[in-house]
């Protein structure tokens, strides 16, 4: 890999750009962003060789090409990279956390011989800019990989290994699998804590300044989900509607549930739900000392 391009270099792309600069110090790193402000921090931040505003003739003789914007910025860029006399052996991949409506505007823009490797690194933080980045972000974390039709073998090998060497586990998934996963696990609890510290925001001055005065960790760890990115949360949740939706209407029926126990002081109710609750807690705790992969059911590579 001698030349790579890096579009959007906030926190995610400023963590590759790291991660790639860490490991090999000759490769050619053009960072294109469509904010000026942000292009002189990245210089300032010696994140890459080339800053450019746009895309333009330099893409021709790139290697892998990282979409690193908010999803709502795909459908132009692919409109872009189209138009370029791109090389059969250049790959373009993203880090976008949902992959439906990713993989569909891929298929319908890009011509079939144009490679895309869409990927999602399970990794990140409530920041967002090109300050926000570190190197080793995606150290010991999962890269999910979706197919796709413009997806070769070589290409998603290529892939998978260059965040292999970033210290990521890789999975290769179905893209359906991949947004109701990302659903209930990534997607709803930011809508909760969006909403809950949107209700605490809506009450009266006194109150809310008591609310703020006591916080304690359940409340804060909310405040801190829910400080991300507007544009990009705005833009996650609206690609992945569906199955955002659907789990949404099971999510309610649960609540409602938990209500009814409250109306009726049904304490067995409570306990049980409680007590299961603990149960995911625990397994996750584990999973996350014991690198042991799951198995969503598609092989790994
Ligand atoms: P970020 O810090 O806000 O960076 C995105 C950058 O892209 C910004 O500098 C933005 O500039 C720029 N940009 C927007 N439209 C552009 C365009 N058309 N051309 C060039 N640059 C453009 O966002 P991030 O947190 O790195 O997230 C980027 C992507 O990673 C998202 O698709 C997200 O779904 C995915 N992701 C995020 C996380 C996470 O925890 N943050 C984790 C996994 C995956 P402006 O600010 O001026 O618009």
């Amino acid at each position: 890999m001698k030349n790579i391009t890096i579009i959007g270099i906030g926190l995610i792309g400023s963590s590759i750009a790291r991660d790639i600069r860490e490991k090999n110090n000759d490769v050619i790193i053009n960072i294109v962003d469509n904010s000026n402000t942000v292009l002189e921090k990245s210089k300032k931040l010696n994140l890459g060789n080339n800053y450019f505003e746009e895309i333009s003739t330099f893409i021709d003789k790139t290697e892998i090409i990282f979409i690193c914007t908010p999803i709502s910025a795909y459908r132009s860029l692919f409109e872009k990279l189209n138009k370029f006399k791109l090389s059969n052996e250049t790959i373009i991949t993203d880090v976008g956390s949902c992959k439906t409506e990713v993989i569909k505007n891929a298929q319908n823009i890009l011509t079939k011989n144009i490679k895309f490797v869409p990927a999602h690194p399970i990794a990140g933080t409530e920041q967002s800019g090109p300050e926000s980045g570190f190197k080793g972000l995606f150290n010991n974390k999962w890269l999910i990989i979706t197919p796709c039709k413009n997806s070769d073998d070589k290409s998603v090998k290529i892939i998978s290994n260059l965040w292999k060497s970033f210290g990521c586990k890789i999975q290769i998934m179905d893209m359906n699998d991949h947004d109701s996963i990302m659903a209930i696990t990534s997607h709803i609890p930011h809508i909760i804590a969006y909403n809950i510290v949107g209700t605490a925001s809506e009450l009266e001055d006194n109150l809310k300044e008591e609310v703020i005065k006591y916080s304690a960790s359940g409340f804060r760890d909310f405040t801190r989900i829910a400080s991300s990115d507007p544009t990009m949360w705005r833009d996650i949740i609206l690609s992945n509607k569906e199955p955002i939706l659907k789990m949404l209407e099971k999510f309610e029926k649960d609540l409602n549930g938990l209500k009814n126990a409250i109306v009726n002081d049904d304490k067995e109710k409570l306990f049980n739900i409680f007590d299961k609750t603990r149960d995911i807690r625990k397994r996750i705790v584990e999973e996350g000392q014991d690198v042991k992969e799951p198995n969503f059911g598609r092989k790994n590579q």
